[in-house]
């Protein structure tokens, strides 16, 4: 309680005019009142209770005392009513002010309760987005191989994305990778200029670098090109790389673990079938196709072209290759001499066969984030 307020004491009364005392009685139920407002908790309660009512030394004690007790006999009369006027009102203001304190803190409790009858709030659990599922299968795929997770920037030097991927200054093989820089790096020498990685195979260097032969890893992660979002593009997309470096390492072991591969992701009857290519960092490259996992290989769906394989029966999945002599020498001082380690490696674009496998028509609706769209897959 604030002791501030705390001023009224009980005077001792000369005057026991019926005037007087009405006077004395009035000030004093007015000082209760006061204090009474400022009554805030129970501990409030309890002082102002024991200051007023206390049996020894209260208030009410001393007003009997001195007023009652004190007074000449022929006012005593008149003093017994004032006493217990006084005894009447002080009891009300604390009757009211043990109740107003009730009803605050009741009303405190009803505002923190519950209401056990509501229904409970739903949250709905999440789901893997096509894109992820199909990465993490991907991945689960080569984990089962003994391939371990790599990792690397999205933001690349040019020595990483290209230079040691055999990819020398101004070669045309740039040109179709429509690479996307980060501005304002002219004054830097060429290899150390910024961009936004246009294939996971900078972490194949990056990996080497790090770690000695022999090493098996699948490195999944975002790419960045320069390509007007469409139906088959997207200016970001998702890639899986694959690299595998050993003594001995043929290109029979290439084809042999992405037949697996391809028959562990869609399903033991699809065939494999390896077309020679193009790749700066490999050599020889070729492109890996798989029997149409949606028509079967045969090109039709019931009288109807099928689209996907465009009719052919197959549909190419990956590019893959021996790792090029060239690439090696970069990382040579950490054991790849390539006159003693061979290896391949091989990349998917993960979108793609995201597309595929659960015939999606257009590429957008992975990066549009509509619930709609996704809640399909949940
Ligand atoms: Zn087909």
């Amino acid at each position: 309680m604030d002791e501030n307020r705390v001023t009224y004491s009980v005077p001792k009364l000369t005057d026991y005019s019926a005037s007087a005392l009405e006077k004395a009685a009035g000030e004093c139920i007015a000082a209760c009142q006061a204090e009474s407002t400022a009554v805030r908790n129970d501990a409030d309660l309890k002082a102002f209770r024991d200051r007023w009512i206390a049996r020894k030394n209260g208030i009410l004690t001393q007003v009997n005392d001195s007023w009652l007790k004190g007074a000449p006999k022929d006012a005593k009369r008149e003093a017994g009513i004032r006493v217990n006027e006084i005894k009447a009102a002080v009891a009300d203001i604390l009757d009211k002010a043990g109740y107003l304190l009730l009803e605050t803190s009741t009303a405190s409790l009803a505002r923190d309760s519950i209401d056990i009858s509501l229904p409970g709030i739903r949250r709905p659990i999440g789901a893997e987005h096509p894109v992820v599922k199909t990465t993490n299968e991907i991945v689960g795929v080569f984990q089962k191989l003994g391939y371990s997770v790599a990792d690397g920037p999205v933001v690349e030097t040019d020595y990483y994305n290209f230079e040691a991927l055999n990819f020398p200054p101004n070669h045309p093989a740039r040109d179709t990778q429509d690479t996307l820089f980060i501005a304002g790096q002219q004054s830097k020498p060429q290899r150390e200029r910024l961009l936004l990685r246009t294939h996971t195979s900078p972490v194949q260097i990056r990996t080497m670098e790090k770690m000695r032969p022999p090493i098996r890893i699948v490195i999944p992660g975002t790419v960045h090109r320069n390509d007007p979002p469409d139906a088959s593009h997207s200016p970001m997309f998702h890639q899986i790389e694959g690299l595998a470096v050993d003594t001995n390492i043929t290109f029979g072991d290439l084809k042999g673990t992405l037949d697996h591969a391809m028959k562990a992701l869609f399903g033991s009857s699809v065939k494999t079938h390896f077309r020679p290519s193009f790749f700066p960092f490999t050599e020889p490259s070729a492109e890996l196709y798989v029997t149409c996992f949606i028509c079967g290989g045969i090109g039709k769906r019931g009288a109807d072209p099928c689209r996907p394989c465009k009719q052919t029966g197959w549909i190419e999945v990956l590019g893959c290759g021996m790792v090029d002599p060239n690439v090696f020498e970069f990382v040579k001082d950490n054991g790849y001499d390539p006159k003693k380690v061979s290896g391949f490696a091989f990349g998917m674009g993960v979108d793609r066969l995201a597309l595929l496998k659960y015939g999606v028509d257009d590429l957008q609706y992975f990066f549009q984030g509509d619930v709609r769209f996704l809640q399909q897959f949940g």
